[in-house]
């Protein structure tokens, strides 16, 4: 028995130029055929056209420089014509006297399966990432989608809400408005602080829609509204009441702020005019006096628009375009 046959590795001797020499037991059991055969046989002949080329280029000239290889990855062609993975040692020696190379092989079997589980692995790590990439911008463009519809929704509740306050003839604040402002100063007021709520009415309106028409009608409240808006203070709130009828809120107002209030209102409405001649408006004042902080006391408004409406009849009734005023404040018990 050979020598090379108890190593436990296939093993090939080769000549410096690649020339098989001889091959152990274990060499032959992979790539089948016997020693004798492949004598003299060039060393390409065992392994599959890739591998030959990596020989050419890569390992014979490495073998040429340093006298040795290490862990060279190559496959060989076994005895059914299969490719085997295969590591590789080679060194140069001597062999018989004779000037040699010896290449011992490590079946690599393993190493490849580990190889394309990994690469697997890697393939489906690949797909998994990009995956994840979609999704991720699938729910990037959901969340914006979402952000912007509750952005809408909000926008058209403010709007909504804005609606439900104003009078869509004049844009000033309607009856709930009134209701509104009122309620916070209840809420929100000092205990003593004073407020006054005036009543303003168009005196014979009628006859405006009567000679110049509604339309005309219509402009005149929108224009009445306009300097309303411009008599008033910062924190006072002008609502239409209904018809030609308009309400001021003063929180914060005492009778001498009120009456300040009402006399501007009357030196602006001359600016509204009907065929070149102002109108006029007969104002009746409610005075207020936060009392006691009970919050919401639903009548309290009631009574403030009874007592400014009783105030307003006897406006009309001394002849009009004048102020009255209802006796003494009216407070929160
Ligand atoms: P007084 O001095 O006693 O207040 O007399 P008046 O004519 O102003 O009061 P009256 O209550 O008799 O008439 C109010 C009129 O206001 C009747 C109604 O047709 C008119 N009016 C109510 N709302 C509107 C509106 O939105 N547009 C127009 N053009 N007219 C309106
Ligand atoms: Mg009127
Ligand atoms: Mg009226």
């Amino acid at each position: 028995m050979d020598r090379l046959d108890l190593l436990p590795s296939p093993v090939l001797v080769t000549d410096a130029q690649g020339h098989i020499i001889t091959a152990n037991l274990d060499l032959l059991a992979l790539v089948g055929g016997t020693a004798d055969q492949w004598r003299g046989r060039y060393l390409d002949c065992l392994l599959p056209a890739p591998s030959r080329i990596f020989l050419q280029t890569h390992v014979w000239p490495l073998m040429l420089r340093n006298g040795t290889v290490h862990e060279l990855y190559l496959h060989l062609n076994n005895a059914s014509g299969d490719r085997v993975p295969v590591m590789v040692n080679g060194r140069r020696g001597h062999w018989d006297e004779q000037e040699c190379i010896f290449w011992v092989f490590f079946v690599a079997l393993e190493r490849s399966r580990f190889e394309a589980e990994l690469v697997e692995a890697r393939g489906r790590a690949q797909r998994l990432a990009t995956e994840l990439s979609h999704a991720n911008a699938e729910l990037r463009s959901i969340h914006q989608q979402l952000s912007q519809h509750t952005q809408s929704v909000e926008s058209q509740n403010r709007e909504l809400s804005v609606l439900s306050l104003t009078d869509p003839l004049t844009r000033v604040g309607n009856r709930r408005a009134l209701e509104h402002a009122v309620e916070q100063w209840q809420l929100q007021s000092e205990l003593g602080t004073p407020a006054a709520l005036l009543m303003v009415d168009v005196d014979h309106f009628k006859r405006v829609n009567d000679t110049c028409g509604h339309d005309e009608g219509d402009r005149v409240l929108q224009e009445l509204a306009r300097q309303l808006q411009a008599s008033k203070r910062g924190s006072d709130v002008v609502v239409r009441y209904g018809g030609e009828e308009f309400a001021l809120w003063l929180p914060g107002a005492g009778p001498d702020g009120a009456s300040a209030i009402a006399q501007r209102v009357h030196a602006l409405v001359q600016d509204v005019k009907v065929s070149q001649k102002s109108i006029t408006v007969s104002i009746g004042v409610s005075c207020a006096q936060q009392t006691l902080h009970q919050g919401r006391d639903m009548v309290f408004l009631t009574r403030l628009l009874h007592q400014a409406d009783l105030a307003l009849y006897r406006a009309k009734s001394a002849g009009r375009n004048r102020t009255e005023w209802h006796e003494g404040p009216t407070g929160l018990s």
